[in-house]
């Protein structure tokens, strides 16, 4: 770290975070006593360090999947400063030089589809999406087909209809009532399957799949609209889709003129080893929306991208006022999103970041796997890329979820040590405890080795 503030600027800040700053996501009372709060002055590759000069290895890319490139890329930085210089915004009906290179550059990667929505956070994308499936119905069938499925443990974002399509219980506790028209599907995570009534020893892909059918008959296919899933479900604990599963619903849409709609926020641009998470399982969507890892976090961005026949239900009849989509998203015309997109693709490809992530985190996959070997409060060990989790339990028999306060001693211990994890679903009670990795893309054996390392001696100073 370089020092560029001094000590005593660095408690000013420290005061002035503590005083003024309300965090996301945590119970500011501890802050506001005895705990200094954390401010992360600078980072590089896939380190940063804090205002006491603490040096940490990231494995989670920022906190949330997002930093895929790692820290301090001048090249995204100039790329951004160059762009800004020229012309930094402008939104409504107009275009602007980064925003068509990028749609083009980006969607040559996405076969079948064809046209990029711009916008600003992944919540915002997904809205967005649910209001054109809304306006579908409307327009082709009378309002009928307006009803959107998701999954249990699936999250789609923070706002009251991203939350309403949460199948994260904890995190939608008393922000009801919700919109109405979201229906929830099972999930499909293979582990936790003997806790779903009639799941089969084998082919269970298959069969959470069809728990989705039973759902559309149940509530109509004349109603159903789009299934909004995650290719493999983040926050909800990692879960990996098992064999069988995109097979069975890519069918079941197509059968039901469903549109699927695919929430890559966290997997999409690289983070499981392809472009995007459904390339891993040969599934063709209708609609994908993205956010995090579009710009790994150097501007903010988010897209949704469709096919061309969902554009074109939007332009079939300009004689009629309202048949176009009614939206418009104001930092959707910052430039700078897409200039460093652009970017951040260019370093993705020019470093080859999609193999070190498939050979990094098969590597990754087999050390979680040994790690499971020593401690058995690893019930389960998955994940795709460099997206991994690790699923704790007090017994592995009955597979109950390992306790809560001690899951999270894991992360401060770690954290400790200098290595910075992830938690999923902790106060889910019943629900899985699972430690959380995605270090970034440029990850390297001796950081995975490192990483390892750190949750080898956190496991056994909390759990023995
Ligand atoms: N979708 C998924 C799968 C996410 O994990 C998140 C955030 O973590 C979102 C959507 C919401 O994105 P944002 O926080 O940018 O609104």
């Amino acid at each position: 770290m370089d020092g560029t503030f001094s000590e005593n600027d660095l408690s000013r800040v420290v005061e002035a975070d503590r005083k003024n700053v309300w965090h996301h996501l945590i119970q500011h009372q501890p802050f506001e006593s005895a705990i200094d709060p954390r401010i992360i002055v600078e980072g590089k590759g896939m380190k940063v360090w804090d205002q006491k000069g603490k040096e940490h290895l990231d494995a989670v890319s920022g906190g949330v999947w997002t930093v895929n490139v790692g820290y301090g890329r001048e090249s995204i930085a100039d790329a951004v400063r160059d762009q800004l210089v020229k012309l930094n915004y402008f939104a409504g009906s107009a275009g602007s030089i980064p925003g068509a290179l990028f749609a083009e550059k980006l969607l040559d990667k996405m076969p079948g589809l064809d046209r990029m929505y711009y916008c600003n956070s992944g919540s915002e994308a997904n809205e967005k999406a649910f209001k054109m499936v809304r306006q579908i119905a409307h327009k082709k069938y009378g309002g009928k087909k307006h009803k959107i499925l998701y999954r249990d443990r699936d999250y789609h974002g923070t706002t009251i209809a991203c939350l309403s399509a949460g199948g994260q219980d904890e995190r939608n506790a008393q922000y009801g009532p919700f919109a109405p028209g979201f229906v929830r599907v099972p999930h499909c995570l293979e582990y936790r399957a003997f806790e779903q009534e009639g799941a089969p020893q084998e082919n269970y892909g298959v069969w959470a799949a069809d728990q989705i059918e039973k759902v559309i008959l149940a509530e109509g296919p004349d109603t159903v609209g789009a299934l909004c899933l995650e290719p493999v479900t983040a926050g909800g604990g990692v879960i990996t889709p098992p064999d069988g599963y995109w097979d069975r619903v890519q069918e079941i849409c197509k059968k039901y003129d469903i549109l699927l709609h695919i929430d890559e926020v966290v997997c999409g641009v690289g983070r499981t080893g392809t472009w995007f998470g459904y390339q891993q399982y040969g599934v063709q969507p209708d609609m994908v929306t993205m956010a995090k890892g579009v710009a790994s976090g150097y501007a903010a961005i988010a897209c949704l991208v469709t096919t061309e026949a969902v554009f074109d239900m939007f332009k079939d009849d300009p004689s009629d006022k309202m048949n176009y989509f009614r939206d418009i998203s104001t930092f959707g015309g910052c430039t700078a999103g897409p200039a460093a997109a652009i970017e951040n693709m260019r370093i993705i490809e020019d470093e080859n970041l999609l193999e070190n992530t498939t050979q990094m985190g098969a590597y990754m996959l087999d050390q979680l796997h040994g790690l499971a070997d020593k401690h058995s409060i690893i019930g389960d060990v998955r994940g795709k890329g460099l997206f991994l989790g690790a699923e704790l339990v007090s017994d592995r028999d009955s597979r109950t979820p390992a306790d809560e306060a001690k899951v999270q001693a894991v992360v401060g211990n770690c954290m400790a040590q200098g290595v910075i994890i992830g938690a999923t679903n902790r106060s889910l009670p019943g629900k899985n405890n699972s430690l959380c990795f995605s270090p970034a893309l440029i990850a390297t054996k001796d950081d995975i080795d490192h990483i390892i390392g750190a949750v080898d001696k956190a496991l056994g100073d909390v759990f023995g």
